[in-house]
């Protein structure tokens, strides 16, 4: 395979794409205040339970570590990536505004969410073909965490969601999109084969870019399930429009 070619290639773009400077911006933008004192009152309600009491976690198809975090596809197809991230706010007629548009979306969702509420994200699956994958247990920043409890973070998220869809993630996308060495060894571990960034966010229906002024071939796009939900997709099928792409499933061209 040409995997090593393809790799260099994705950190060749991540490194052009860190240059701009930009990249950094948009990952700023991408938490409400809201958001933040969300995730810290629910750290707060959440125990800290202990990895060393953990009962030993089977993991099938182990590898030890990724190489590199996935900004964007490296492909030449005509295509754009839609992500759709937490799970927080969950309004039924979500569904339907997928499903209005034909989309499907790469679903990054937080533990404590699904255990909210893991029937809506099921229809959501089932009826569009999305796929549900891993943002953590509890949405923390990861870099603060020691490995142990990284692996905690996302290996016990994986583990529910295999028990509660039947399909264990293979896709890990960090909280803030913030990573060290550590995570892509604890994502390795629990079985995830990519750790995926973005290139452009949508919110409030407005989008901003990590480069350029429209999405290109490959781009990922980041977007919450928020109030805003119908705004944010219909600004995402309009600008796939305008740069002449077509939407199509992450985990189509991330195996
Ligand atoms: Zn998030």
């Amino acid at each position: 395979m040409n995997r090593d070619r393809t790799s260099r290639r994705r950190l060749l773009l991540m490194s052009s794409l860190l240059g701009t400077g930009l990249l950094g911006a948009a990952a700023c933008g991408t938490t409400t205040p809201a958001e933040r004192t969300a995730t810290e009152a629910d750290r707060r309600s959440t125990p800290k339970s202990s990895p060393r009491n953990a009962p030993a976690r089977p993991v099938p198809d182990v590898k030890t570590t990724i190489d590199e975090v996935t900004y964007k596809v490296d492909t030449e197809d005509p295509v754009v990536f839609l992500t759709i991230d937490d799970g927080v706010t969950r309004h039924a007629t979500m569904v339907d505004i997928l499903e209005e548009h034909d989309l499907k979306a790469t679903l990054f969702l937080t533990d404590q969410y699904v255990r909210q509420d893991a029937d809506f994200f099921r229809d959501l699956r089932d009826r569009t073909g999305s796929l549900v994958e891993n943002h953590t247990l509890d949405h923390p920043d990861l870099t603060d965490l020691p490995f142990e409890e990284q692996l905690r973070q996302i290996g016990d998220t994986s583990d529910h969601y295999q028990q509660e869809y039947g399909r264990r993630p293979t896709l890990m996308r960090p909280p803030y999109g913030e990573f060290n060495d550590d995570t892509l060894r604890a994502a390795g571990e629990s079985g995830v084969k990519h750790v995926v960034h973005w290139t452009a966010v949508i919110d409030e229906g407005a989008i901003e870019y990590a480069a350029g002024d429209r999405l290109e071939p490959g781009d990922i796009v980041l977007m919450h399930f928020r109030e805003a939900f119908r705004e944010d997709v219909e600004r995402f099928v309009e600008e796939a429009r305008r740069s002449g792409l077509r939407p199509a499933l992450l985990e189509d061209y991330l195996k």
